[in-house]
């Protein structure tokens, strides 16, 4: 017990809702290497089963194909776990515009529905929120307490929203006593086991590069984003799920290298010596000028930094990318 009287409890039985998602799987990885039976809860959105494919045979690893938005089967349910990871939700812009109702709904209802489940069973439970409840930042870089500046009638507004009021929600529970909450704001986070087919900067502008097609920059490619490896990344969600403090968060999670989108073009050309020539698309509607997070809450909260770095993680990218087109050569670039 700790000095709040909240309980630490090692990770045994986690739930990942999204597990079969980029991030969502790396966490899963990471957590049966800890010893734990892991529950991946996940309606394949987004997701691939090619993600988990290596653990099919791994009895530690139950995967089940589900809609958050409902309540969990009550046979899931039935044996408590200890710690619930709510990764659950499309992040690439293109693939939760594409329902943003349901986006929406996957914020507030999953969150929701996930949160009775760890109120039930005592469960400590993390929300995977976003730098996006920053919106469109009139401060730079960003700390935990600045409020945002975010469109409410966008067309990102339905994830944006979405997560600020999956975050009431979880602050609330929190509150309450009704459960044991971590929340991070994750920045862009890039890395193998992304959807090639997703239209993120990363994957996109890799995937071009490999396939020698035009690379396509939207707006003048001035606007900047602060990139973090995934291994990095889920080093940072474990330490928070872990954490027994009296601080449910929220915690920035990213790496503070900032760049421009064309500033990553031309790291990605020269690692790959492509030919792709460079092309121009109009910025779309509400896309933030600039984004690099303040991470000192991490830091001294939780000793963590990004270890690696940007070429490292664009090279392993790359490798995974080029892997990945030479299995399914036909992909198209939204
Ligand atoms: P992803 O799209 O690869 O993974 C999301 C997973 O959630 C997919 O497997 C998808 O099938 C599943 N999912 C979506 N809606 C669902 C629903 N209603 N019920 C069940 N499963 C559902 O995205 P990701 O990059 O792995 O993101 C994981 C989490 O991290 C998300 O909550 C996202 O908002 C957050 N996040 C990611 C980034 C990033 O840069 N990747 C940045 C900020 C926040
Ligand atoms: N972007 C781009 N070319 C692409 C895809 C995205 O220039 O092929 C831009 C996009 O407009 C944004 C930045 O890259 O300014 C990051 O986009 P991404 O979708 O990866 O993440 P987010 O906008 O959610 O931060």
């Amino acid at each position: 017990m700790n000095s709040d009287g909240r309980t630490a409890a090692p990770f045994t039985r986690v739930l990942v809702a999204g597990g079969a998602g980029f991030i969502g799987s790396h966490l899963v990885d990471r957590l049966l290497a800890l010893g734990a039976d892991v529950v991946v809860v996940d309606n394949l959105q987004t997701g691939r089963a090619r993600n988990l494919a290596h653990l099919t045979a791994n009895r530690r690893m139950t995967f089940v194909e589900h809609d958050v938005t409902w309540e969990l089967p009550k046979k899931l349910t039935a044996k408590p776990f200890s710690h619930i990871v709510n990764a659950a939700c499309a992040a690439s812009p293109p693939a939760y515009q594409a329902d943003p109702e349901h986006t929406m709904l996957t914020n507030v209802l999953g969150t929701r529905n996930l949160l009775r489940v760890a109120e039930q069973h005592g469960a400590r439970l993390l929300l995977t929120s976003t730098s996006e409840v920053y919106g469109d930042p009139e401060v730079h870089p960003q700390r935990e307490d600045y409020r945002g500046w975010v469109s409410c009638t966008g067309p990102r507004a339905c994830y944006d929203e979405g997560k600020r009021a999956a975050e009431t929600l979880a602050f609330d529970f929190d509150r309450l006593g009704r459960a044991d909450v971590r929340v991070v704001r994750i920045f862009n986070t890039y890395g193998p086991r992304m959807d090639p087919d997703d239209g993120r900067v990363v994957s996109n502008v890799i995937c071009q590069a490999l396939s020698n097609e035009p690379i396509t920059v939207y707006g003048d490619g001035s606007q900047t984003r602060s990139f973090c490896y995934v291994d990095d990344l889920v080093d940072g969600i474990l330490k928070l799920l872990a954490y027994d403090g009296p601080q449910p968060g929220p915690v920035n999670l990213g790496n503070p290298l900032e760049l421009t989108v064309c500033d990553l073009i031309e790291r990605v050309v020269a690692l790959t010596g492509t030919a792709s020539p460079i092309v121009t698309r109009p910025l779309p509607q509400d896309d933030p000028r600039r984004r690099r997070p303040d991470i000192e809450l991490a830091r001294s909260l939780l000793g963590w930094d990004p270890q690696v770095s940007l070429q490292q993680g664009l090279e392993a990218t790359t490798r995974y990318f080029a892997q990945e087109l030479r299995e399914a050569p036909a992909f198209g670039f939204p």
